[in-house]
Parts: C-alpha cells; sequence; structure tokens
C-alpha cells in the first residue's frame, strides 16, 4: 500500500481495507461504507501580457525555489479556473488582471515522475495596462520581461515549454513588422 493513502476512515474511524472495484483496488470502509477515490490536484498559471513584455514571479517557497516562474498555484474546490488564476496573481504579483483562453493542458508530476494531476495554462493580462507588480506571498519579486530578456533558468518545464512558444510568436510577429514596414 502506498503511503499517501488513508489507513483510517475519515467518517468513523475504523480500519480501511482495499476493495476491488472494476478492476480498480480502493481503500474502503467495512464499517460505514465509505470508499476513498483519489483526485487530481489542479493548478492554473497564467501567461500574464502586457506590451510586448511577459509577467514573471520568484519563487519563495518549494518546488522551484529562487526559481522564475509564471503566477500561478492550486485551484481551491469552490472555484472555477479563471476565478482561481485571477487570485493567485493578485497574491503573489499584487495585480488584477482579465483571462483569456486556454493556452495548454500540462501533468502535474512531482520529483519522482509519480502523476499528481494537471496545470492548466492560460492567456491574461492586466486591466490597468501600466500596472507595477508587487510581490508576496509565495514571490519574493515579481517582473515585467522581453523576450530578450527572460531569466536563463525556469522553476519549471511547463513555464519553459510556455514560453519557448510565447517567444517564437514574439519573434514571427518582429519579423512581420519588419517586412510589413520595407518598402516594396
Ligand atoms: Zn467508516
Amino acid at each position: 500500500m502506498s503511503q499517501h493513502l488513508y489507513q483510517f476512515c475519515p467518517r468513523c474511524a475504523h480500519l480501511l481495507e482495499d476493495r476491488l472495484l472494476a478492476g480498480k483496488s480502493r481503500r474502503s470502509c467495512p464499517s460505514c461504507g465509505f470508499l476513498h477515490f483519489p483526485d487530481p490536484k489542479v493548478a492554473v498559471v497564467g501567461l500574464i501580457e502586457a506590451e510586448r513584455q511577459i509577467l514573471l514571479v520568484r519563487r519563495a517557497v518549494e518546488p522551484g525555489c529562487g526559481l522564475w516562474a509564471l503566477p500561478g498555484g492550486y485551484m481551491d474546490a469552490d472555484e472555477l479556473p479563471a476565478a482561481a488564476l485571477q487570485r493567485e496573481v493578485a497574491e503573489e504579483a499584487g495585480m488584477a488582471v482579465a483571462v483569456g483562453e486556454l493556452l495548454d493542458i500540462f501533468p502535474m508530476v512531482n520529483h519522482g515522475g509519480a502523476s499528481l494531476g494537471i496545470v492548466l495554462a492560460f492567456h491574461g493580462w492586466p486591466i490597468e495596462p501600466s500596472s507595477v507588480p508587487v510581490a508576496a506571498d509565495d514571490a519574493d519579486a515579481a517582473e515585467w520581461f522581453h523576450a530578450e530578456t527572460l531569466p536563463s533558468t525556469l522553476a519549471f518545464a511547463s513555464t519553459q515549454r510556455l514560453l519557448t512558444r510565447w517567444c517564437d510568436q514574439q519573434k514571427s510577429s518582429l519579423l512581420a513588422r519588419r517586412q510589413a514596414a520595407t518598402p516594396h
């Protein structure tokens, strides 16, 4: 039995046992009938963009302590993803943001590679265009970065992947603008 599984019933404190249900072993309570279905954790991150810059926060907690990452965090049980992202960006960067399209869904894994859940990545932008980020909570710094000035080491593979894609988009839109400005 893996360590994270319940040993005692969270409802009645009776010793749990394994029960095979639809081909899967579930922790179950022979006394009150409780069945434990482990749920995936859901986290949200934001690619918050303004004036060709992207908002990053430096993490003050593990995992990735001291490294830059996209603002974000775990979704609460009573929240929808956009509201969770707005709360996290307000907490970590002191900024009110609007949340746009879903950009990607990543698997969330621990250092051992075990699946913990999923990460939803959204596009977003500050409600006040000239917002200055103020770090707090899980972040000890929050700053705007241009594609050319991004930190070389980032906290998570998902952050790296989203930012690489964003940088590629920046380069191609810059190229398109240059071509449009060139007289024919
Ligand atoms: Zn029970």
